[in-house]
């Protein structure tokens, strides 16, 4: 499932074929998505000018000339591509390999760039609405979400804050898209390593009783900026090596520290810790018992 770097990798991928540009033809192959398509979707487009492509946690949002906004969402399995019209060859394949097949192309769109974009879904769990700009604040899709983990908003104090009193597992906290926005399973588990902090340890551990930070929590807030920060990095790059070699893109290959690591010796410099594997509300966390307190 993506989470907010690949999103930022896609958005980055999608921004040279879209903004700037037209939607000269919509293709809707099948509109039952998350939920269906609106009805007027291909006539809110039609015509329109992608004037920018933002991010808000793993939501895109193409902001258009007629002052909508189209959000978009891969789900558990989307993928966009971008071919240009002369030759057919992929200029970019974001999102992850599965999705490849043409029969779960449920969505085409041809820019005056040039460029045709899919939206690839086998699986269906990816969504796309068109709000106007104005109404966005009140989005329900947007408007419960907690910080963005990479703007200058989110601190320590702010993460404090939103884990006083919370007697819940700090990953589960950091799971919950309230407290901050964006971060899944991976991430979690591999900002909790970098912070030395266990997965286990309740939330409200870095907090004091009024919600102020403590050492822990201005650590997880780096680990958290950190990993994230590494993860876009090296997507970018993939991005990069794709336009020179116009091959397959590996970008969600990254190296991860724990996550799927279990038995691995744990790589923090001095640990002669092992990477385990529990189960917490129904999914793995890997962590290392031995660092991570
Ligand atoms: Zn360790």
């Amino acid at each position: 499932m993506p989470e907010l770097p690949e999103v930022e990798t896609v958005r980055r991928g999608l921004a040279p074929a879209m903004e700037g540009a037209r939607f000269t033809k919509i293709e809707v192959h099948r509109g039952d998505l998350r939920w269906p398509l609106p009805k007027d979707f291909t006539q809110r487009l039609q015509g329109k000018t992608v004037t920018g492509i933002g991010r808000r946690a793993k939501y895109l949002l193409a902001d258009l000339s007629s002052n909508d906004v189209l959000i978009m969402h891969l789900g558990m399995s989307g993928s966009f591509h971008v071919f240009r019209k002369s030759g057919d060859k992929a200029l970019g394949r974001y999102h992850h390999e599965r999705a490849q097949h043409a029969a779960h192309d449920h969505v085409v769109f041809h820019m005056s760039s040039g460029a045709i974009v899919t939206f690839n879904d086998p699986r269906r769990f990816g969504s796309m609405k068109i709000v106007a700009r104005e109404k966005l604040d009140a989005e329900p899709l947007l408007s419960r979400l907690g910080p963005e983990p990479l703007g200058n908003a989110f601190d320590a104090a702010m993460l404090a804050n939103a884990c006083k009193g919370k007697k819940t597992s700090l990953k589960a906290a950091l799971l919950d898209q309230r407290v901050v926005a964006g971060l899944g399973n991976i991430y979690v588990c591999e900002a909790l390593h970098r912070a030395l902090l266990s997965p286990t340890r309740m939330a409200s551990t870095i907090a004091s009783k009024i919600g102020a930070p403590n050492d822990r929590a201005e650590r997880l807030v780096e680990g958290i900026k950190a990993v994230l920060n590494d993860a876009i990095e090296a997507g970018g790059s993939s991005l990069r090596d794709h336009k020179r070699t116009d091959g397959d893109l590996g970008m969600f290959q990254h190296n991860f520290r724990v996550y799927e690591r279990e038995g691995e010796k744990c790589p923090t410099p001095g640990c002669r810790g092992t990477v385990k594997r529990i189960v917490q509300n129904g999914r793995s966390t890997f962590y290392c018992p031995v660092c991570q307190k």
